[in-house]
């Protein structure tokens, strides 16, 4: 029997692999890297339910426009002459329509609910894992009247969906964040959400799928395919051809490149953020969002890790100290005493998100195809959907009634 073939050993790829193991298939997970670093290592590890709103919101393109004149904002798309950039632009404004967000809110709500369903079991089976789940929760903290107002609205909002939201004053920040000021008007409190350390999770996953007989193969990248009629017969890579029954497409910001050589279109630009970690002085307790200037705070007891930005950049990934800056000037004006020290280049973590147009991960099979799926685009929540859109893709290499409906995820909506 030819095994089923994971290309991308993301968190996404890895989570797949592991529920296909569970279902007794036999998974290879090839990857072009080490895989000792992607974008699923160096994250803010947040699982946020609460994020129930796709990046292309209206308001966004505003927004967007304003920032595209700080080098140190939090959004940017650095304007070029480039075919693929243009048309993802155009679809992402179309998908900053009421309509289409409110048709996108109830995927992500479902499908967020259900990861987080499935990191509790995860931890409940594999307590070894030292994969600590925290539920502190997640604090979105804000400075100005503006950005409460949205706030407020969205935590409405999440109560629709049956999301607990607690907007708070200053002084119950302080209760909450004791050991040092936080500069802010007010903060919306999530209690669902929660955090974890990304690169433990990817390291332990990695580790224990090689112990239950996931065959690895980094430093190989695909090429191509081999194809008959609708069935994809084997993965060409730089080492050489590898035969598969089934194909997982994994491959983060690079997925496009592979549904290319496919022949169907998969929308996607790489959204590169940074992240970078300092000692816990004086000490943040609480994972939190910078509001103002997008920027996640995930303290891990005496280390803290402050992660942001987004620019759409393809696949390039040049670290820009210019929007590292940002990150870091935004420590102290949220946390005046904060002891921030600004990091050289090679302390400075980068990753790809990978973006689709309407904030909506790519998630069944692919146009055109029987045998290949496609598990890609996640965005900011890569981490929060890894767990979820791994089941659900063994579910559906399984021919097995999926956990929940997926309509909105299909690989084929922009073709
Ligand atoms: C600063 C920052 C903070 C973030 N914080 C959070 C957070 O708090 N919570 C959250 O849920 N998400 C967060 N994210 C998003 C999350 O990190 C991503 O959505 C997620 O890691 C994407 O996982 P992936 O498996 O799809 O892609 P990746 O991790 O990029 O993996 C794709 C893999 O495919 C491989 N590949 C690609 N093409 C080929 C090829 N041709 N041949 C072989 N291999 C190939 C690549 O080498 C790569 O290893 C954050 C991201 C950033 C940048």
């Amino acid at each position: 029997m030819k095994p089923t073939l994971i290309i991308g050993g993301g968190i996404v790829g890895l989570f797949s692999a592991y529920f296909l193991q569970k279902e007794g298939i036999e998974v290879q997970v090839i990857d072009q890297t080490d895989m000792q670093d992607n974008c699923s290592t160096g994250n803010a590890g947040m699982i946020t339910p609460s994020h129930i709103i796709p990046l292309a919101a209206p308001g966004m393109i505003s927004k967007g426009i304003s920032w595209m004149f700080s080098s140190k904002s939090p959004f940017y798309i650095q304007p070029r002459l480039d075919y693929k950039l243009a048309k993802w632009c155009l679809l992402f404004f179309k998908a900053t329509s009421e309509t289409q967000v409110k048709k996108s809110i109830p995927y992500l709500n479902h499908i967020t609910l259900l990861s987080k369903s499935l990191y509790v079991d995860f931890q409940l089976e594999h307590p070894e894992s030292a994969v600590a789940l925290s539920k502190k929760g997640l604090m979105m903290v804000y400075q100005t009247e503006a950005v409460e107002k949205e706030e407020i609205e969205l935590a409405h909002l999440a109560k629709n969906y049956s999301l607990e939201a607690e907007v708070l004053t200053p002084a119950d920040i302080r209760n909450l964040e004791p050991n040092l000021e936080v500069k802010a008007r007010g903060a919306i409190f999530f209690p669902g959400d929660s955090h974890l350390d990304p690169g433990a999770l990817y390291s332990f996953l990695r580790k224990y799928l090689e112990e239950k007989g996931v065959k690895f193969l980094p430093n190989t990248q695909v090429l191509g395919f081999e194809k008959s009629g609708n069935k994809v017969n084997a993965v060409l890579t730089d080492k050489g051809k590898i035969e598969a029954d089934k194909v997982l497409l994994c491959g983060g910001a690079w997925s496009a490149e592979l549904a290319q050589e496919l022949g169907f279109s998969l929308p996607l630009m790489g959204g590169k953020g940074y992240s970078f970690i300092q000692d816990n002085q004086p000490t943040i307790s609480l994972p939190t969002i910078l509001t103002e200037r997008k920027v996640a705070v995930s303290p891990y007891g005496s280390f803290v890790r402050f992660g942001g930005t987004l620019e759409i950049a393809g696949t390039n990934q040049k670290v820009n100290m210019n929007r590292v800056k940002g990150i870091f000037e935004s420590i102290n004006q949220y946390y005046p005493d904060f002891q921030a020290k600004f990091p050289q280049e090679n302390q400075v973590w980068k990753g790809l998100r990978p973006c689709s147009p309407d904030g909506l991960p790519y998630i069944g099979f692919a146009p055109g195809y029987e045998n290949v799926l496609v598990g890609a685009g996640h965005a900011m929540l890569g981490v929060t959907m890894a767990p979820a859109t791994g089941k659900l893709l063994a579910e559906l290499h399984q021919k097995k009634k999926t956990s929940m409906d997926i309509q909105g995820f299909e690989v084929g909506r922009y073709n």
